[in-house]
């Protein structure tokens, strides 16, 4: 086992089956804590020992899609569904600023109602009041040309999941419209225009296999993007995914710890649902080599709706309002926390 992480440490490459056996076989404290140490150093290498804070707005829970393992699919009738305005989303960029955040993340459903011109309004309202932030987007599958137009309003940014790279699993986890070819479309047209490109997948969705889990490392190996979202599934109780379990803690932390090594250079969140599913997932996360936290900067009385799990923390440490004692968790792992724009080392905007 650990002939084989020194491999990785080393090379930042593995083959299907050696992934398949770390994955299958990785049992020892001793060799995940190995697995660990390899993962921080290969963080340091980049970026020291820093830890990007950004700050999430959700801007939208109104959703076209139907994604089944999803609490904001549109066929869910039980929740309330919110849009922010323009003005609600700047007075939250204000409240973000002010904290010291230089990264706003713009996450939301895919919303019919935000068109090209209304998305493009907010992106430059923003980035002509705070020019010297990060715009990130995340608001799913659209057009070359809407993509195209988002980053000449001034977005730097796109997360897109792939969600996974087996496509008899995607159509597992997806209706019939939407299909794995256009996720990976949307992806490489994000690329070329651009962006730093977000990836990445959910740990211990239904029906996913490790043989699933190791092709998604080896496409995310292949894309090379620049960011890298990776959490564990969590059941929500009004989807058809309700009696399936959580996605395992630790496996978690592993699969994010060779991301890590695959991808040195990647800026990899500890997730809020990595979070949400134990009380030390954020340190453990952040201890596997991850260097992003995006605390939620969502106006208070919407945040409960933006219900994507069952249980997903909003409050605590994810929420911006906490941002001190984060702050001190954060150090207390020795690590630095920094609150610039963090852009992924390699990129340059042209
Ligand atoms: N609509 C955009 C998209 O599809 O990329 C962004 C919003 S979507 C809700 C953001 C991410 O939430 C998805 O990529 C998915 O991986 C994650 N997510 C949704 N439901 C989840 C669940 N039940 N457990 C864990 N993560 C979930």
């Amino acid at each position: 086992m650990k002939d084989l992480i020194n491999k990785l440490y080393i090379t930042n490459s593995l083959s299907f089956d050696e992934l398949l056996y770390i994955i299958e076989n990785i049992s020892k404290q001793e060799d995940k804590d190995y697995l660990f140490e390899k993962a921080r150093n290969t963080r340091y290498k980049h970026y020291e020992n820093r830890v990007f804070l950004r700050g999430l707005i959700e801007i939208s829970n109104y959703c076209k899609n139907d994604c089944y393992y999803c609490g904001i699919r549109c066929s869910n009738k039980n929740i309330t569904r919110y849009r922010l305005t323009e003005k609600e989303i700047l007075k939250c960029c204000d409240i973000g600023y002010e904290i010291g955040y230089r990264t706003f993340v713009l996450q939301g459903g895919e919303d019919s109602f935000l068109n090209d011109d209304i998305m493009c309004n907010i992106i430059s309202s923003i980035k002509s009041k705070y020019p010297d932030c990060a715009i990130t987007l995340s608001i799913g599958e659209k057009n070359y040309n809407s993509y195209e137009r988002y980053f000449l309003s001034g977005a730097d940014r796109f997360l897109l999941r792939h969600e996974t790279s087996t496509d008899c699993h995607y159509k597992k986890l997806h209706p019939e419209n939407l299909s794995l070819k256009n996720r990976k479309d949307c992806l490489k047209n994000l690329k070329e225009i651009g962006y730093q490109v977000g990836a990445g997948f959910m740990v211990g969705s239904p029906f996913q296999t490790n043989e699933d889990v190791v092709r998604d490392l080896m496409y995310l190996k292949e894309l090379n993007p620049h960011m890298v979202g990776i959490g564990p599934f969590i059941p929500h109780h009004d989807t058809k995914f309700k009696d399936f379990p959580h996605g395992d803690l630790d496996k978690s932390i592993i699969i994010l710890a060779l991301t890590r090594l695959l991808l040195p250079k990647c800026l990899l969140p500890a997730t809020t649902a990595l979070a949400s599913i134990s009380e030390n997932g954020r340190n453990l996360g952040l201890l596997a080599g991850c260097n992003v936290i995006m605390p939620n900067l969502s106006p208070h009385e919407f945040r409960k709706d933006y219900s994507l799990y069952d249980n997903k923390l909003s409050a605590g440490e994810e929420a911006c309002e906490y941002h001190k004692s984060l702050e001190v968790s954060i150090k207390q792992l020795g690590l630095l926390v920094d609150y610039s724009r963090g852009d992924n080392i390699e990129w340059r905007r042209i």
